[in-house]
């Protein structure tokens, strides 16, 4: 996806509609800012505004994501690659924010063996070794929290009996066993309970 054609897109339909920037801005409750960056290229309009922003500019998603206009016979093939393009971005924003999740993960759980450390050998009284403990609980318990989160928001789980792919609840995701990145949980469409895989895209 062309980021820099697709903001000049974007201006040259703004103004045909005989919009500025901050009146574009207005009409979908965000700052100029915003729009100025995507005309600049800098950024992409997430995906939650995107069919208010193409009914403005009186264009169709898929033409907003080509930065052209598309006549009919173009239209299918465009939207093809435009497809495949946007299953590509999310695969590589879910691999990251795996790769974050071990990050997160790694470091909590150092930090937390460190504070046990220092609990067990250094000299000081008991309280301080308890707030210790507690403190450094506490820190290994936000990083696990927050490594689960990423795990169940980034990509799906794919049920190995039906095929389906899914987000399942935060609360199903804790308390599923797991072995690596699959999870015991229960299938949401054909209701068995298996090990299911985690997939980065749908
Ligand atoms: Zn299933």
């Amino acid at each position: 996806m062309d980021q820099e054609k697709i903001g000049k897109f974007i201006a040259a339909c703004r103004k045909d509609q005989g919009f500025t920037q901050a009146k574009l801005a207005e009409r979908l409750g965000l700052t100029d800012r915003a729009v100025s960056k995507w005309e600049n290229g800098k950024s992409m309009p997430d995906a939650s505004i995107m069919l208010d922003l193409c009914e403005l500019l009186k264009i169709n998603v898929n033409e907003l994501l080509s930065g052209e206009r598309l006549d009919t016979a173009s239209y299918k093939e465009k939207a093809e690659d435009n497809l495949l393009e946007l299953h590509l971005q999310e695969e590589k924003a879910n691999k990251k924010m795996l790769g974050l999740e071990i990050v997160i993960g790694t470091i909590s759980v150092i930090s937390f063996c460190v504070t046990l450390i220092i609990a067990a050998g250094a000299e000081m009284p008991v309280w301080a070794r308890v707030i210790l403990i507690v403190t450094g609980s506490f820190v290994l318990a936000l990083g696990i929290f927050y490594s689960i989160k990423i795990e169940r928001e980034a990509g799906y789980y794919e049920c190995q009996e039906c095929g389906a792919r899914y987000v399942p609840s935060m609360k199903a995701v804790i308390f599923a066993p797991h072995i690596g990145r699959s999870r015991q949980l229960k299938c949401p469409y054909c209701g068995k309970r298996n090990y299911h895989k985690k997939t980065l895209t749908k």
